[in-house]
């Protein structure tokens, strides 16, 4: 009985999902729903990752090049995407997903699948039958995830896997192959030292198998220091991960 309310409850909000009429953030009309899931005033406030970004880790920089994060310690993953930059309404709305609104994700893993697509040099190689796009989402500790209901990374995985099948790319997700074992604490006013020391051990690889000769799309919310991407990234290529890119909703600029 519970399983078959989980899945009334599933079909109805994928049915939602497809055909809502306000906007996801302010609840205003929107008539080309789910072709623009946000109204005009909210798409406006958003904060574009424009212009110069770090060619290694996709955040918002000042000079070209790579950002100062990247040079003092270049992340494990091979590139990092980001299409908005973590400010003001930008970030509201991405703590929003966190904190209580999951469809609020399908516009940022839209966004976000089609950010890829454009900036991934060797995209052509899921549309040509040579590979298929692995991709995982940065997981939550299990008592983390009950607590909360769901986990805001796996929102975006599996809709990035669905937009990119849509398009015609060959792409699966795997919610079990990577698993955090750890509690970290919460990284908000600490250093990249500390922040690299707090998620140190934290994730381990669960399927190493599947993860052989992969290339694989790591996802998840906000790009900070990099150290949870690099953390999850060393671990995916431990296991024998052809290459890790790290595609994020938002990435904090660099700092001057
Ligand atoms: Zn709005
Ligand atoms: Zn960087």
């Amino acid at each position: 009985m519970k399983k078959l309310f989980a899945k009334i409850q599933r079909k109805i909000r994928a049915y939602a999902d497809e055909h809502g009429f306000t906007c996801d953030v302010c609840g205003a009309e929107v008539f080309e729903y789910p072709k623009h899931r946000l109204c005009k005033t909210c798409e406006s406030t958003l904060f574009w990752n424009d212009n110069r970004r770090c060619d290694q880790c996709g955040r918002k920089t000042s000079a070209d090049g790579v950002c100062l994060t990247c040079k003092s310690k270049p992340p494990a993953f091979t590139r990092g995407f980001a299409p908005f930059v973590y400010r003001g309404d930008t970030a509201s709305y991405i703590n929003r997903i966190k904190n209580g609104n999951p469809r609020l994700a399908l516009f940022f893993a839209e966004r976000m699948t089609e950010w890829f697509i454009e900036l991934y040099p060797n995209i052509e190689n899921f549309q040509n039958g040579a590979e298929t796009l692995l991709v995982v989402a940065v997981p939550l500790t299990k008592e983390k995830e009950r607590e909360r209901g769901y986990n805001q990374a796996v929102e975006f995985a599996e809709r990035i896997t669905l937009t990119l099948r849509k398009l015609g790319y060959a792409a699966e997700t795997d919610g079990e192959l990577l698993v955090k074992t750890k509690e970290t604490l919460p990284q908000k006013r600490m250093t990249y030292r500390e922040r690299q020391e707090n998620v140190s051990g934290a994730y381990r690889v669960h399927k190493r198998k599947a993860c052989r000769g992969r290339t694989i799309l790591l996802v998840d919310d906000v790009l900070t220091t990099g150290a949870t991407g690099g953390e999850c990234a060393e671990r995916l290529f431990a296991a024998g991960a052809k290459e890790v890119c790290f595609l994020v909703a938002a990435a904090v600029p660099e700092q001057n």
